[in-house]
């Protein structure tokens, strides 16, 4: 199964720039990725009560060569491989690979939710989304990605680097 996969890609530790672009190489790296887009990198404030750093974000488009899972399993296993450690939940992390799209499959298991079900709520998931792919579309609540934009407040900030 080859599917198009938006993948939602944040760091607020460390080298935040560098951990976004070295996660990037190791996504293309596996033989079942064929990368397509790459957005810019965004400065985000962090969507936490918990008092932490920035976010670096960006985005990027692939087609993808096998199961959903087996991506998910991939970007799993590259969060730890760079050290993310499961703490606070939307506590401070190294990288947060998400898979925001694939296809326009809906999943809605404990271990997979597609579409990611707070990328519609999230400036920086949507807007370096639609840099790369303007028309992605959303199969839950069949809208356009961009058209998300305009029901979120101003309280996320959201700067291009
Ligand atoms: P979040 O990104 O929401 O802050 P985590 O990165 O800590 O949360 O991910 C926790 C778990 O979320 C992962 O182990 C994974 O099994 C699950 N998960 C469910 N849907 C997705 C998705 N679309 N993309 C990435 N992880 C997902
Ligand atoms: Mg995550």
């Amino acid at each position: 199964m080859i599917q198009k996969a938006l993948i939602s890609i944040g760091s607020n530790m460390g080298d935040r720039v560098n951990n976004c672009i070295l996660s990037i190489k190791k996504i293309k790296v596996d033989k079942r990725t064929v990368a397509l887009k790459q957005s810019s990198l965004y400065q985000t404030s962090p969507v936490s009560e918990i008092m932490q750093d920035d976010f670096i974000n960006c985005a990027i488009s692939i087609y993808w060569d096998s199961t959903p899972y087996e991506l998910l399993r991939m970007l799993n296993s590259i969060e730890e491989g760079m050290g993310r450690k499961r703490g606070i939940p939307k506590g401070p992390r190294v990288i947060d690979l998400d898979i925001i799209l694939f296809g326009d499959m809906v999943i809605d298991t404990g271990q997979l939710k597609v579409p990611h079900p707070d990328a519609h709520r999230r400036k920086f998931v949507i807007i370096p989304c639609i840099e790369i792919e303007p028309e992605a579309f959303h199969p839950v609540f069949n809208k356009k990605l961009k058209d998300f934009l305009c029901m979120i407040g101003d309280e996320q900030r959201i700067t291009k680097l």
